[in-house]
């Protein structure tokens, strides 16, 4: 999509920092970064957000998660612990509406979240 931001950066029509990229998916690193490791984790085919998945989307999804436990332990964030976050629409907190996933880590997080 010509105006989604994710859809530039995946495109490389737009600058990030990329920790991550196969045929499937992206992880870059965020622009305003809320603990000591935030990485977003997204597909890169356009999806607003998780009301968009189809079961067709099950190894996609299953993907993502595999690969943002090893970028947790990669970053050594799998001992202390860490969040992987997906905000669905803007009520939830979702700013940016192409579907990506928060690896959080670093710090201790608060339950229930904010
Ligand atoms: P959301 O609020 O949709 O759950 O998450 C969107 C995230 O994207 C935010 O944490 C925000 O800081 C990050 N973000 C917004 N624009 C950019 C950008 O241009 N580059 C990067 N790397 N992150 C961005
Ligand atoms: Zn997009």
């Amino acid at each position: 999509m010509e105006d989604c931001i994710f859809c530039r950066i995946i495109k490389g029509k737009m600058e990030a920092e990329k920790v991550y990229e196969d045929d499937q998916i992206i992880a870059i690193r965020d622009i305003a970064p809320v603990a000591p490791l935030h990485l977003l984790i997204m597909p890169k085919k356009h999806m607003v957000n998780t009301l968009d998945l189809t079961t067709d989307d099950g190894p996609l999804m299953g993907h993502i998660f595999q690969v943002a436990a090893r970028l947790a332990r990669e970053n050594g964030v799998d001992g202390s612990g860490f969040r992987v976050v997906c905000n669905n629409n803007a009520g939830a907190g979702q700013s940016v509406f192409h579907l990506h996933f928060h690896l959080l880590g670093g710090r201790k997080f608060h339950w229930p979240p904010g």
